[in-house]
């Protein structure tokens, strides 16, 4: 491989970077300059073959059956190596996905933390003895599912990685990562650094390339016990049902549509920073974006006000100085696509308070779009109900308890959400009655490295983080011992 500003890399196979099978590379850009910053491999079903098949050796290999202490110390060593070089991971990270560089080192932090934290799981997570009916000793062992397909996004890459990749491997699978096309740069470099921290050959291996044929055939491949995804609810879908004919274990966490409820009692102060974080960071491309904030009639007036002054104030530019808040999108096209949205929501008769403009000067170049901000909506218009993924935020008001809870459920999605009251009581009912994986009150935090994250309703379904994210990539086996 050539290293410069354009370097050529292969897929990551058996320890060792490989050419793909057809020798086709793809260019990855820089969002925020369009430039070109690396040819990446476009894997195919070959390739996939090969990823699967190194795999499965390593699967016969000592990684599964090492003790808890020395899987532990692989798994250090590499948050380890994360932790030292975290600056190189998170600049990478920021030329490919545009993401303003103070967000990529703490998202680089998070990626150490989450190699540690699973690294501390694995001697932590066991089995059961059970008093059975029968005389005898009933026990359960706690054994890793296979082979494990992990399909990732863009908008978080190394970190939604690193949360499938640590319990996965914790729980002894070995693994085939397949990166988002938009931005495989991170992965490739955690799978190199996986080898230099001693983990062996074949257990952490990196498939590159289209979705529709490197993914479709991870996830239709008999060689794959488990498939992890995160993405559109589009192709969870179609993951299923190519997962369903070899009866594998499927896991999905999909698109979301959440809502951020802002009662009369709120702490506006802290509200208001915190929504339009909670939409806006990322550049909206967040499936945990409060994108629907739900406001009581008494606060409207102010809470849009407020809102819409810090939206006008954010930094938005090179995504490489450290000032800066917005980034671009992870691409033109994919701003198009928020761009139409913003006209459909105007078409409907939702009210385009600020933002939804394309900055011209030095940063007309990138895949820029100033935060927008709709008021007057109603629950009939598609940009209510439709995940725009990207700065846009839609505002609701109510005027009961009922109502908000209402608006609140009234979407196929539910992954996410915040209520903001200092009525304990109210938290508390209305954070029982959102049908949601994850709920916050007075705060916009959604996820939480010990806690578990997923999602309900059409956001899908499956846990990870925390020690729930052990079961999804491990197998309980019982065992009974006849006394007589
Ligand atoms: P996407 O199109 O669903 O892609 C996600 C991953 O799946 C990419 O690696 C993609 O590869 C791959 N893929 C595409 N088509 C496939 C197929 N037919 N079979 C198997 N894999 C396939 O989603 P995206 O556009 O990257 O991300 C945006 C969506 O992801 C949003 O809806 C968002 O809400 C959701 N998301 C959810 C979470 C969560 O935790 N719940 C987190 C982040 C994003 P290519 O890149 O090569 O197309
Ligand atoms: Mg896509």
């Amino acid at each position: 491989m050539t290293r410069g500003s354009a370097a050529r890399e292969g897929l990551w196979l058996d320890g060792r970077e490989a050419a793909p099978a057809r020798g086709r590379y793809s260019p990855v850009l820089n969002p925020a300059t369009g430039r070109v910053i690396a040819r990446v491999a476009e894997g195919d079903e070959a390739d996939v073959g090969r990823a699967i098949a190194a795999a499965q050796r390593a699967l016969e290999g000592p990684w599964s059956r090492l003790g808890p202490r020395e899987r532990a110390r692989g798994l250090f060593h590499l948050a380890a190596l994360v932790r030292g070089r975290r600056d190189e991971l998170a600049r990478l990270e920021t030329i490919n996905t545009g993401k303003p560089i103070r967000d990529s080192r703490d998202e680089a932090d998070g990626v150490a933390d989450c190699f540690e934290y699973y690294a501390g799981a694995i001697g932590k997570y066991f089995g059961e003895t059970i008093p059975v009916g029968k005389r005898g000793l009933d026990f359960t062992l706690r054994e890793p599912v296979g082979a494990c397909a992990l399909i990732v996004p863009w908008n978080y890459p190394m970190m939604i990685a690193s949360w499938k990749l640590a319990p996965a491997l914790a729980c002894g699978n070995t693994v085939v990562l397949k990166p988002a096309s938009y931005t495989p740069l991170t992965a490739l470099r955690l799978a190199r650094w996986a080898g230099e921290a001693g983990i062996p050959a074949g257990v952490f291996n990196v498939v590159t390339g289209p979705g529709s044929t490197v993914g479709e055939s991870l996830a239709a491949h008999p060689g794959v016990a488990k498939v992890s995804f995160t993405g559109s609810t589009e192709v969870g879908a179609r993951i299923s049902r190519a997962a369903a004919g070899t009866i594998k274990r499927v896991s999905l966490e999909l698109g979301g549509k959440s809502p951020n409820i802002v009662f009369e009692d709120a702490d506006l102060d802290r509200c208001v920073g915190m929504s339009a974080a909670s939409v806006f960071s990322n550049t909206g491309q967040d499936c945990c974006a409060r994108s629907r904030a739900i406001v009581h009639e008494k606060v409207l007036r102010r809470f849009l006000d407020r809102l819409v002054r810090r939206t006008r104030t954010y930094v938005i530019g090179d995504p490489l100085r450290p000032e800066t808040e917005l980034g671009p999108m992870i691409s033109v096209q994919q701003r198009s696509k928020v761009i139409d949205y913003i006209g459909i929501g105007k078409k409907e008769g939702a009210r385009l308070v600020c933002g939804g403009n394309v900055p011209k000067g030095s940063l007309a170049r990138g895949a820029y779009l100033t935060p927008a901000v709709f008021s007057n909506v109603r629950m009939s218009m598609r940009v209510a109900r439709e995940e725009i993924f990207g700065p846009v935020l839609c505002v609701f008001s109510f005027k009961t308890e009922k109502e908000a809870v209402r608006l609140a459920n009234a979407t196929e999605y539910g992954l996410s959400g915040s209520i903001w009251t200092r009525d304990v009581g109210r938290a508390l009912r209305v954070a029982r009655a959102v049908r949601s994986g994850v709920l916050s009150v007075n705060s916009s935090s959604s996820v939480h490295l010990e806690a578990p994250f997923g999602g309900a309703k059409r956001s899908g379904f499956g846990r990870e983080l925390g020690m729930k994210a052990m079961d999804i990539y491990s197998e309980v086996k019982n065992v009974f011992i006849s006394e007589e």
